[in-house]
């Protein structure tokens, strides 16, 4: 019923390493062409676990906008804000709490994981707790209709749609409701509103999705309905309360094939990173230093691809002609390890030089990344204002 519209964000953990550019920023770069896209910084997030280290949130804001940036996201195509900027996240989350019940809350599977986890910290808080809710504020509030998550985030997707549908099952019910849909199928023109109830009572009367399909993308095409109008007859399909927040679908994202320096999965944590703006002699002897099949002890000794971290990188880097002459050299011993990482580090290095040289431009001009945010920032609240007024209104928070 509202625009396409994309919706990431990212807790701003500093600078970012090709784990993060192969698993997000690469998709959103590609995204910001199909959709409208909101690319958000996360600070609030970042509280709810780190509540106790405040001092880094906003120079790992700024390090971390620098790399999206560097990374290829435009801000001439896509929106940059920072959470804590759009102070309506808070007032949305406050009003969703009002009808979140707990046991939604406690049994998010992150919830007992990362207390488990995270044993170092206290994580028995509210705004731990609470967190997922703050998420679907984020979502909620620009009606986005598409967020890119991992499989791993898919149930949040799920709790956020679960309070969609509360949310709109509570306070969409007006007096009149029906009158009103009624007033504005006549809105349609003779024709299209004929078209419209059709489809309705093919969709309400025999479960025809297809007519709800066509009828919602009927609605789409409007361009003379309110908003008001919009969200009544988009409610009136299914039921019998008007659509305030969207549900959003997930936009499934494939899972990044980058792992790190040891083989295991590409984070900070484990201390097995290449930053994006590494420099290429760290680089150079990163890869050189990474461990290898430990079977070739000698440069005699035959190996096994499978068995080495530098091979997942020639997954992801190299192509046929290179990755099988690694396979059989490796296997016969007919090349060296240090000869199998040389284009891997000529691949890594090739594909950070445009991204240091962009980093340097916005590094030498922090203004430039100010002006951005700023631009994104005033944005994103002109966009979330226009839910909140919708919010407000239901929940009796009209004041004139
Ligand atoms: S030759 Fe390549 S794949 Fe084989 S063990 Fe050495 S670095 Fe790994």
């Amino acid at each position: 019923m509202f625009a396409d519209r994309v919706l990431s964000g990212m807790r701003p953990t500093g600078s970012l390493h090709l784990g993060h550019y192969h698993g997000v920023l690469k998709n959103w770069v590609t995204l910001q062409q199909q959709y409208e896209c909101l690319f958000f910084v996360a600070d609030w997030h970042a509280l709810t676990t780190h509540y106790d280290s405040p001092e880094l949130i906003e120079q790992h804001t700024w390090d971390m906008i620098i790399d999206w940036l560097a990374a290829g996201v435009d801000p001439a195509q896509a929106t940059l804000f920072i959470q804590s900027k759009v102070p309506s996240h808070a007032e949305l989350y406050l009003l969703l709490s009002m009808i979140t019940p707990l046991g939604w809350l406690e049994r998010v599977p992150t919830y007992k994981d990362q207390q488990e986890k995270l044993t170092e910290k206290d994580l028995s808080t509210y705004g731990f707790l609470g967190y997922p809710l703050l998420q679907s504020a984020d979502i909620l509030i620009y009606r986005a209709n598409l967020v890119p998550v991992g499989e791993d985030q898919a149930p949040h997707l799920e709790f956020t749609r679960e309070i969609s549908r509360r949310f709109n099952h509570i306070f969409g019910k007006e007096p009149g409701f029906e009158e009103k849909a009624e007033l504005a199928i006549k809105k349609l023109g003779s024709k299209k509103s004929r078209l419209y109830s059709e489809l309705r009572n093919l969709y309400q009367e025999q479960g025809d999705e297809g007519a709800l399909e066509e009828a919602k993308s009927l609605l789409d095409e409007q361009q003379n309905l309110n908003m008001g109008d919009r969200e009544r007859l988009f409610g009136y399909l299914e039921g019998k309360s008007r659509v305030i927040l969207a549900e959003p679908e997930t936009l499934l994202t494939q899972a990044s094939r980058m792992p790190g320096l040891d083989g295991q999965k590409m984070s900070k944590s484990y201390n097995n990173t290449i930053s994006l703006r590494e420099d290429a002699d760290s680089i150079r002897k990163k890869i050189r230093t990474m461990p290898t099949d430990p079977a070739r002890v000698r440069r005699s000794d035959p190996g096994d691809p499978a068995k080495c971290p530098v091979w997942s990188f020639h997954s992801v880097y190299s192509n046929d002609e290179v990755r099988s002459w690694v396979q059989q050299g490796c296997k016969s011993a007919g090349i060296g390890c240090l000869e199998c990482k040389q284009p891997v580090i000529d691949s890594i290095l090739a594909e950070l030089a445009p991204i240091s040289e962009r980093a340097k431009m916005y590094e030498e001009d922090p203004a430039l990344v100010r002006n951005i945010v700023a631009d994104g920032c005033e944005k994103a609240n002109k966009l979330a204002e226009e839910t909140m007024r919708d919010v407000r209104e239901v929940m009796g928070l009209n004041y004139s």
